[in-house]
């Protein structure tokens, strides 16, 4: 089975979304909602990826549970409730560290997740989507670095204090909004100081471009699409994705049948041969040691051919079919993601 290391998941939004039960053993058990939890990644060859805490607005619906291509704009989340809702969450991530008797790691280093994975342990990497829970003296940010924090998306789709994030649009150019503001663009420079690996997916086309142009470390999408063949607000366009490869940086492939499909929809049934078409067009343009995956999980509708983590060997079977071999097929499972965050985070 190939591994996959993967840019994103939502599960610990799902977990602290729970109803009922104890979150942290729906997890370590299974509980078969969603697409991930432990046996299912296990199952699946899922070997670590980025974890990622994003917060809510009380006042949004669930987003694309519905075939609304261009939903209403989210609203705005304040910087304390941001902040509380993300300590929850990412306390979330360590209960589950600490009561999966090893079978799960919290890792803030390439060699900690080399150490994890080869012990057969689960990778995990704190990632923040969307940088709310940040003050613009970013003093919670040290906090939240000194416990772990490796990866920050600047935004989601909504402005904060530091840039505006695309509104989910089809079809639509990425450009829909100002860049990085002054606080921003101090966000860019501290991360690049404390090594923490910055996200540009969900980021509007000026936020992107102000971003290559303040930022020392390689680009990374973590989860994003190419626009060429699907025109949603939330993929890169060519020119993107070349610059990313350019800085030796990583595009991690959307699952999400809405950023892949050409038509935009949601809901409609997509096949594996739409993945590896975006996955051919990124490696054109970006070269292949700067593509991998980064499914979305528990964050969005996916093929139903994949269907949860246990469905990973499924596309590694599709990438094989599809002639990529097998040193390129775990390239872009897992391997690329380890090149760039050396690159990001030092050895
Ligand atoms: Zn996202």
């Amino acid at each position: 089975m190939v591994p996959v290391f993967d840019g994103h998941n939502d599960v610990l939004l799902r977990l602290w979304g729970k109803k009922a039960g104890d979150p942290v053993a729906a997890f370590l058990n299974g509980d078969g909602e969603g697409h991930l939890d432990l046996p299912r990644m296990i199952k699946g060859g899922f070997a670590g990826g980025f974890f990622a805490i994003f917060v809510p607005s009380p006042q949004d619906e669930e987003f694309a549970d519905d075939e609304d291509m261009n939903p209403p704009p989210a609203h705005d989340v304040g910087q304390l409730a941001a902040l509380s809702s993300t300590v929850a969450m990412a306390s979330l991530l360590f209960r589950i560290e600490e009561a999966s008797q090893g079978r799960f790691s919290v890792c803030r280093s390439v060699a900690d997740i080399r150490t994890a994975v080869a012990e057969g342990k689960i990778a995990a990497i704190f990632h923040i989507e969307g940088a709310e829970a940040i003050d613009a003296e970013l003093k919670s940010l040290d906090v939240l670095h000194k416990a772990g924090l490796r990866s920050l998306g600047i935004v989601w789709s909504r402005d904060n204090v530091f840039a505006s994030g695309v509104p989910f649009r089809f079809p639509s150019s990425p450009d829909t909004g100002p860049g990085l503001t002054e606080a921003g663009k101090a966000l860019v420079r501290r991360c690049n100081e404390l090594k923490i690996m910055i996200d540009v997916s969900h980021l509007n086309e000026k936020g992107f471009w102000d971003v290559a142009r303040h930022s020392s470390a390689p680009l990374v999408a973590t989860h994003s699409n190419a626009h060429a063949l699907s025109a949603s607000s939330r993929n890169l366009t060519d020119e993107q994705i070349r610059t990313i490869g350019k800085t030796g940086g990583m595009i991690g492939l959307n699952f999400a049948n809405g950023f892949l499909r050409a038509d935009g929809r949601w809901q409609s049934e997509n096949g594996l041969d739409t993945m590896l078409r975006h996955l051919d067009h990124l490696m054109k343009l970006a070269g292949e040691d700067h593509v991998g995956l980064g499914s979305d999980f528990d964050g969005a509708r996916i093929p139903s051919q994949i269907g949860d983590a246990a469905g990973l060997p499924r596309l590694a079977g599709a990438m094989k079919a599809h002639g990529y071999g097998e040193d390129l097929t775990r390239k872009l499972c897992s391997e690329n993601w380890m090149r760039v965050l050396e690159r990001t985070w030092g050895q």
